[in-house]
């Protein structure tokens, strides 16, 4: 089936909304993109990515800029509460030979890079902007936006995150997020010239360093919270301190004094969800977080929504239909999003637990190894 000309609305502009607008309009689609954000912002530290995220950067064409404004390194590193490194996962080199197995970046530059490339695809992006009305037929949904639009698509991309308003209304008893039992806190530092991968230390909480550019690291810390309650925005720094307390090794202490009230300290309860198939209805697909928001102990959130908007963009070129290409999709994506929501959230109880570390650095290995295969 060709794209050229097919009129799809994408509803939601975060990683997933943004790759699907920039793969469609590649293959020729018309894309309309509706974001709900007057200034489409994004905020927050760093994020960690693996090398099928940057294989998918690749085909996305934004490879290079992330190369540019974020950082690549091959490999995480394990160490113990008190410094000595005792393991380096290897993180298989996807995006082809000369570009490092993972990386970082800040997430508003990621944001910034993505919608440069949305833009620059021709999507048509409205800002402040969400639907009102979708009523479907055979044929395609007629969508009534909030700045007055009303217009005939062929498909309908729900990319609305976690709290979707398009699932709740298409799939209105699709499972609730659920808190996971543990919060993220992450800070931007000058970086460390030690840090040059992922690093991680073992311990009580789970701290971590990432390089997100030339000059700077973000720091993210894993707690176990057993209430998901409010914590105050000017306790910040004395909280983080004072996780990083029971870590002697002397690069976390240096971390622990340099933290401020600069250093962009976010707070973040985690949150999970697992839609089961159907992902579609009629004409209307779910992609992303809509559909498997991850706990991010794999770093891999981003990159299954990402892939998510590669994979629905070939089904839609491959299918004689739209029908049997949203199925297409749907059941070439389950396994591997079951796969990171699920052993993510495995790796978040062993920790709360304090549980068995063999069968932690186990399901790693095995789920990096899954995510190094083609999608
Ligand atoms: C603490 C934390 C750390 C993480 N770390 C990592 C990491 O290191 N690596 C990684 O790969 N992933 C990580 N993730 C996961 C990753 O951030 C998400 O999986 C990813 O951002 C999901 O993108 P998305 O586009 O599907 O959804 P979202 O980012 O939620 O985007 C949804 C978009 O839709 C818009 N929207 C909402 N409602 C409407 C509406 N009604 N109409 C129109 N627009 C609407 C929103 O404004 C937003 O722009 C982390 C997540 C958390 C919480």
């Amino acid at each position: 089936m060709t794209l050229a000309n097919r009129r799809i609305l994408i509803i939601g502009g975060g990683f997933s909304g943004m790759a699907a607008a920039i793969e469609l309009r590649r293959r020729g689609a018309e894309v309309d993109l509706a974001e709900i954000d007057p200034e489409w912002r994004n905020y927050g530290a760093g994020i960690s990515l693996g090398g099928a995220t940057l294989r998918a950067f690749l085909q996305l064409g934004v490879l290079d800029a992330f190369l540019r404004e974020g950082h690549a390194a091959d490999g995480v590193r394990i160490c113990l509460s008190h410094g000595p490194q005792v393991a380096e996962l290897p993180t298989p080199r996807l995006a082809g030979a000369d570009v490092p197995g993972g990386g970082a970046i800040m997430l508003p530059v990621l944001a910034r890079i993505l919608a440069d490339a949305t833009r620059a695809s021709g999507a048509d992006v409205m800002h402040g902007c969400r639907f009102s009305d979708v009523r479907q037929d055979a044929e395609g949904a007629e969508v009534t936006l909030t700045n007055g639009t009303r217009k005939r698509y062929d498909l309908v991309i729900g990319a609305d995150g976690l709290y979707s308003k398009t699932r709740e209304t298409l799939f209105p008893d699709a499972p609730k997020p659920q808190y996971s039992g543990q919060a993220v806190w992450r800070a931007v530092l000058p970086r460390h010239p030690e840090v040059t991968t992922a690093t991680m230390w073992m311990g009580r909480v789970k701290p971590g360093l990432n390089p997100v550019s030339a000059t700077k690291m973000y720091l993210f810390v894993t707690e176990h919270r057993a209430v998901n309650e409010r914590v105050d925005p000017s306790t910040f720094v004395s909280k983080l301190r004072e996780l990083l307390g029971d870590f002697p090794a002397p690069i976390i202490q240096q971390v622990r004094s340099q933290i401020g009230p600069d250093s962009q300290i976010v707070f973040r309860p985690l949150e999970s969800m697992l839609m089961p198939r159907p992902w579609f209805q009629g004409r209307v697909v779910l992609i992303g977080d809509t559909v498997h928001a991850t706990t991010p102990h794999l770093a891999s959130g981003a990159c299954i929504g990402i892939e998510d908007a590669l994979v629905l963009a070939d089904e839609l070129e491959r299918s004689e239909s739209v029908p049997n290409a949203l199925k297409a999709f749907q059941d070439r994506r389950w396994e591997r999003c079951r796969m990171v929501v699920e052993n993510s959230s495995r790796l978040g109880q062993i920790e709360m637990e304090l549980g068995d570390k063999e069968e932690h650095a186990r399901i790693m290995r095995e789920s990096l190894i899954a995510l190094g295969q083609p999608i």
